[in-house]
């Protein structure tokens, strides 16, 4: 019997967005958007401690809540880091406006990521074919800070519905963030495929959530599988067409 697929979903970071080619790394990614904020504190008469501190201080806030977020899959949130940092630099957070500092924050596609080419042929393709699309991604930043990047990469208008686990407050695999797309989306879980890249993450939850699981392994990851096994692999987002057209017509294994 055919399965009635009728969503699929995919995570971002190098499932849709390569960032092979990333020409910032690590701390230095959100640094670049943290010392715009510390500038405006600066000039709005805060008194804050040496700029380098303040950018050690949240490096150190991030990866702390990072780690303890990653015990029960919460989700943490740019805000709540921010927060954190301002406290421990002596600022009255209650003071601040936090919307404000967001976009003071100023977040900005990564140089060197770019969409994978044949993600926007491939959206297209599935989107004239009538399925809803989402998106599902594992980041701090509230989704309006993504959609920044998903229309500069021209993918924000495939995508029907987005999160981020920060907004949500929990993360890949936990299956509170998979429900939640799912009910934007309308559908139960057996009605859509993810896609992502990462086995402990998008595809555990996935297969735990009773979605169709599809691991993606672009050339510059090779994450073990420790125990998650995807329903499909593929190796660029086109190989996606011809597994739901046999999960669609149900001549899976001809
Ligand atoms: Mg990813």
């Amino acid at each position: 019997m055919a399965n009635q697929i009728t969503a699929v979903i995919f995570d971002l970071d190098d499932t849709l967005i390569d960032w092979s080619g990333q020409e910032i790394h690590g701390a230095a990614i959100g640094q670049r958007h943290l010392r715009q904020v510390y500038a405006y504190l600066t000039a709005q008469g805060h008194a804050l401690p040496d700029e380098e501190d303040f950018l050690d201080c949240f490096g150190e806030v991030l990866v702390r809540l990072w780690q303890q977020a990653k015990l029960t899959w919460a989700g943490v949130s740019l805000a709540q880091v921010i927060t954190q940092t301002l406290q421990e630099s002596g600022l009255d957070v209650a003071q601040m406006d936090m919307d404000t500092l967001l976009r003071v924050y100023n977040w900005q596609p990564v140089p060197g990521v770019r969409p994978y080419p044949d993600a926007i042929p491939t959206l297209e393709t599935l989107r004239e074919q009538g399925y809803k699309l989402g998106l599902v991604t594992n980041a701090m930043q509230p989704m309006w800070m993504r959609d920044v990047e998903l229309e500069t990469y021209g993918l924000l208008p495939y995508l029907d519905a987005r999160v981020t686990s920060g907004d949500t407050g929990y993360m890949k695999p936990h299956p509170a963030i998979y429900q939640r797309i799912l009910d934007m989306l309308e559908v139960e879980p057996a009605q859509a495929v993810f896609v992502g890249d990462r086995p402990e993450n998008d595809i555990a939850g996935a297969n735990a959530a009773g979605l169709t699981s599809v691991l993606i392994r672009p050339p510059h990851r090779n994450y073990e599988l420790n125990g998650s096994q995807p329903d499909y692999t593929i190796g660029q987002l086109s190989e996606l067409l011809p597994i739901l057209e046999k999960l669609e017509t149900g001549r899976l294994g001809d």
